[in-house]
């Protein structure tokens, strides 16, 4: 059985029947968010019962918005690791830091969760195909989710997104569409073509469902560090998922009693070269403004206008935290650092959450004892890689390879 109540405006809260397939509020156009019927779900579900399920993002079916019976159109998303970074944090001057490590979903981000999730529900309500604009790694899950379910899927993205979300796409059927801007300008175009189509719009957050399966992070979270939250968490924002879903899990779980005490201090944190989150925080704006001219290679951060302005900035003051941006230099070195001393080729948007870090220590923003939870949205395999040393080449006899590689190590 389903525990979904109803779905809500977030801002007029306007109600909408919840077996309709749903976009935007249809009173005030602003963002609709799925609310369950969290008695019911309480009485229902012990966290007993819960240890005994397979991991994954449908262990917590109940608090997902799947009918009963309702198969999920799956690649194995979620159940990704919490990983203490122990050598990272003493480079940082930290005693507890973590991350949740989101490169390990299929896909190679946590984009696999929220596609799966949106192309499973509104597959059910009717949803024939898929329009998606993406700045990489939604448009390669989306495209993914769609062959997986055997729908259709249009992909259109900014030139110059990395070459293997395309390659992603296209492997995986969908057609894909390149266009002069950001995410902004494969968003206006989206608004004309999925109604063309009559496929299904799945531009970020503009429907209620990949919130509720981006929202499995903060619950995988919660049980991960045994019923507690963290202080503080890090979250790379560009549409804002993470940051409007991780919050949305942590009250849910309040309101059934698993979870008690304050919400982390939620951080966004955001590129120098593209950052309306932190521009309309620092101006104690009610939303975002556009970003003109939105330039950063970490490419999951820049979209100029979210649509989820108002609400990332309410999680924002709400639980005490705020917004940083850092530069393009910054993000590398600290890509460089994570690899180094932890060993994970991560996704620049991760490492832009280490810069910040860095920054809100020094600051003393972020205490040596609190006990920080960084989100690693992507694996870096999908970005073009970095610039390293070439390896050095072995030829000649034994002898001469033995001692060109002694040079090497102990020079
Ligand atoms: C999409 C993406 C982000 C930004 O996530 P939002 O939910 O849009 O804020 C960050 N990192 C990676 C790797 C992404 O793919």
């Amino acid at each position: 059985m389903s525990f979904v109540s109803h779905v809500e405006c977030t801002i007029c809260r306007a109600r909408h029947d919840a077996k309709r397939l749903l976009t935007v509020c249809e009173q005030c156009g602003q963002m609709l968010a799925v609310r369950y019927d969290l008695e019911r779900v309480k009485a229902r579900l012990t966290k007993d019962a819960l240890r005994a399920r397979p991991p994954g993002m449908y262990r917590f079916r109940e608090l997902t918005p799947l009918d009963d019976g309702e198969a999920p159109v799956t690649l194995g998303e979620g159940g990704t690791p919490l990983l203490a970074l122990p050598r990272l944090a003493a480079h940082l001057g930290l005693g507890r830091l973590r991350a949740k490590d989101e490169g390990q979903n299929p896909t190679g981000s946590f984009k696999a969760r929220g596609l799966g999730m949106a192309i499973t529900r509104s597959r059910t309500l009717g949803a024939k195909g898929f329009v998606i604009p993406s700045a990489g790694n939604a448009g390669g899950a989306a495209a993914a989710y769609a062959a997986r379910c055997g729908l259709p899927c249009v992909v259109i993205v900014p030139r110059g997104t990395p070459r293997a979300n395309l390659v992603e796409a296209l492997l995986a059927g969908a057609h894909v569409f390149t266009v002069e801007g950001s995410i902004a300008t494969a968003g206006k175009v989206v608004a004309r073509v999925a109604p063309a189509l009559g496929w299904f719009d799945l531009s970020t957050l503009k429907e209620p469902y990949r919130l509720e399966g981006k929202k499995t992070i903060g619950l995988e979270l919660a049980e991960q560090l045994g019923w507690r939250m963290p202080d503080v968490l890090l979250y790379p924002t560009g549409g804002g998922t993470g940051l409007v879903g991780i919050p949305k899990a942590y009250d849910e779980l309040k309101a059934m009693g698993w979870l008690a005490g304050p919400l982390p201090r939620f951080y966004a944190v955001q590129a120098d070269g593209c950052a309306p989150v932190v521009k309309a925080f620092a101006e104690g704006a009610e939303t975002t403004a556009a970003w003109d001219n939105p330039t950063t290679h970490a490419a999951g951060l820049r979209v100029p206008s979210p649509f989820a302005g108002r609400q990332m900035l309410a999680v924002l003051r709400e639980t005490g935290g705020g917004a940083v941006a850092v530069s393009e230099d910054e993000i590398r070195r600290a890509h460089a650092l994570v690899a180094r001393v932890e060993g994970i080729w991560t996704a620049p948007e991760s490492a832009a959450l280490v810069a910040a870090l860095m920054r809100l220590k020094d600051q003393g923003a972020v205490a040596a004892d609190a006990e920080v939870m960084l989100v690693f949205t992507g694996t870096g395999f999908k970005y073009d890689p970095p610039p390293v040393a070439e390896p050095v080449h072995l030829e000649g006899t034994d002898a001469e390879m033995l001692e060109r590689v002694s040079r090497v190590i102990r020079p």
